[in-house]
């Protein structure tokens, strides 16, 4: 399936200067969605994953039909301030400014096998932070899964050695 005929390009958004990649256009396309949550259903069917960890907010969208399919967990990795219970967190640089992602600390018991699901990994910063929660849960990082990967950015280099699945690069 051509998934770039289904991303819609959209210049200078959120501010000048960016090509935004813009997934709602493919997820309200009911070929295209099944496509892409059975690709990574494929992919990681045999990885005995425990826990799919879905970064807000849209790796939420692709991560819990995932989780569903492999008879994972689902584990929301949030923005600061929206989880209820104690939190694991990481800081991570911005552009202009930080960031942060939390985890509740009892979502994982150590040695779990998580995969890391987001619609889009660019610097790779949010996902690095992910990372970080896992590995303070004392779980087993199996790998990542994106459906879009911006190449450029050379956002992989800032990942821990594990495995990366990407279904589009630019
Ligand atoms: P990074 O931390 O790798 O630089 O940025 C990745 C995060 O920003 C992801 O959570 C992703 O959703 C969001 N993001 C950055 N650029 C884009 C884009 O062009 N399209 C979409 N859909 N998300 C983006």
């Amino acid at each position: 399936m051509d998934l770039k005929s289904l991303i819609r390009d959209v210049p200078d958004f959120p501010k000048p200067g960016i090509l935004f990649r813009d997934l709602t256009t493919l997820l309200q396309n009911q070929a295209g969605l099944r496509y892409v949550i059975d690709q990574l259903v494929e992919k990681h069917a045999n990885d005995g994953i425990h826990y799919v960890a879905g970064i807000e907010s849209r790796g939420f969208i692709f991560g819990a039909p995932l989780a569903y399919r492999l008879g994972a967990g689902f584990i929301p990795l949030r923005k600061p301030g929206k989880l209820c219970a104690p939190v694991y967190a990481v800081e991570y640089e911005l552009e202009y400014g930080r960031d942060r992602l939390e985890m509740h600390q009892d979502a994982i018991e150590p040695g779990r096998r998580v995969l890391i699901v987001d619609d889009l990994i660019a610097t790779g910063g949010t996902a690095a932070a992910a990372a970080g929660l896992i590995q303070q849960a004392q779980a087993e990082l199996h790998g990542f899964a994106f459906i879009v990967e911006l190449t450029d950015l050379g956002g992989r280099q800032k990942l821990p050695d594990v495995p990366i699945t990407t279904l589009v690069t630019y």
